[in-house]
């Protein structure tokens, strides 16, 4: 009978564990970029033990719960800009191993964020490679770009939720992509997008995951997928994610809590977020017009603070002046024009 108990209370307790390395999401770091100190972070999303670092040992150490670079970890990692570490460790009991890229914080520092890639004023298409490689090129802050979720479960790049008159979630990729995009490209999937993307070290990734109509379910699935993909591709340096669907953000947030997150919605006032965990919004320009008191308290509460999307001169100059610091637009040029003629009003 004691046996039989025991034997119970050791299956339940499995159990437990398991829905809860279910429930954590995914292993990720608080931090992935080095800004001269040498504390890098610490591990996140689970109860970990026996951490240790395994293939970069020259480069990094584990000391005090964090991840730190050695000195001359530090030198190389502002020679090569990136440096990749390997940890072992046991997470809620069961062994993983995870590799990380860690970045020289060299992101640009102005407010331009390129609306779907830097497209308008080369005559490119909107969502292509060529206008995130055209973003880099004028030295963007960030470039933003839109991700859907094929019948298929491919994620892919595109604004809308048809692809030349075909519904992106009934179609797979393969029945999708025999169409090109009008520039000529093939129409880009996140992973080729976020590849190319990291390529550089000055533009950010904005990741908008686009809501379905499908359920919760699959937005659940396309906001696992799209994380799951950026850990497997270590882009967690470049990334940040923002969608007007809130349970998409949540679910980002359960997946890697370490995750920059913006609502785009516009319903939510910036202490309402801040609640839910959520530490990002990047509004409609007219709900900031109308709500001056969220700048001054999302600013305050130190938030990601972005802003759509902007075109014309006024509007620009606007969000100039309320020292937005981040600005998402179709015009990029012209709002770096504006920032390099009155540069006190940018930050
Ligand atoms: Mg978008």
């Amino acid at each position: 009978m004691k046996t039989g108990i025991i034997i119970l209370v050791t299956f339940f307790s499995a159990m437990i564990v398991t829905a809860q390395s279910v429930q954590t999401g995914l292993a990720g770091l608080s931090n992935y970029r080095y800004a001269g100190k040498a504390t890098i972070g610490e591990l996140i999303n689970g109860r970990y033990e026996n951490v240790r670092v395994t293939g970069s040992s020259d480069f990094f150490f584990w000391k005090n719960n964090q991840l730190v670079l050695t000195k001359k970890g530090q030198q190389e990692i502002k020679s090569r800009n990136e440096l990749m570490v390997e940890l072992d460790f046991l997470r809620n009991g069961q062994k993983e191993q995870k590799k990380f890229r860690i970045l020289n914080n060299r992101f640009h520092k102005n407010q331009v964020i390129a609306h779907r890639g830097a497209w308008k004023k080369l005559a490119t298409t909107e969502n292509s490679l060529a206008a995130l490689a055209q973003a880099v090129k004028l030295g963007c802050a960030g470039s933003e770009f839109d991700v859907h979720y094929t019948k298929d479960d491919s994620l892919i790049i595109n604004h809308d939720a048809h692809f030349n008159g075909k519904a992106i979630e009934d179609f797979r990729y393969a029945e999708l992509a025999v169409d090109l995009l009008s520039n000529g490209e093939v129409l880009p999937t996140l992973r080729a997008y976020l590849l190319s993307g990291m390529n550089q070290y000055g533009t950010q990734l904005i990741v908008e995951i686009k809501p379905t109509d499908k359920g919760p379910e699959r937005a659940a699935s396309r906001a696992r997928k799209t994380v799951e993909l950026v850990h497997e591709l270590g882009a967690q340096a470049w990334v940040s994610y923002i969608s007007f669907d809130y349970s998409i953000l949540l679910e980002v947030k359960k997946m890697d809590p370490a995750a920059h997150v913006q609502f785009l919605s516009g319903n939510k006032s910036p202490d309402e977020l801040l609640k839910d965990g959520i530490t990002g919004l990047d509004y409609h320009l007219s709900v900031f017009q109308k709500n001056e008191n969220w700048i001054k308290q999302a600013k305050m509460n130190k938030m990601m603070l972005n802003v759509w999307t902007v075109n014309d001169e006024k509007n620009l100059r606007y969000f100039l002046a309320h020292q937005f610091p981040m600005i998402t637009t179709n015009e990029p040029e012209l709002l770096f024009e504006l920032i390099k003629a009155s540069p006190s009003a940018s930050q």
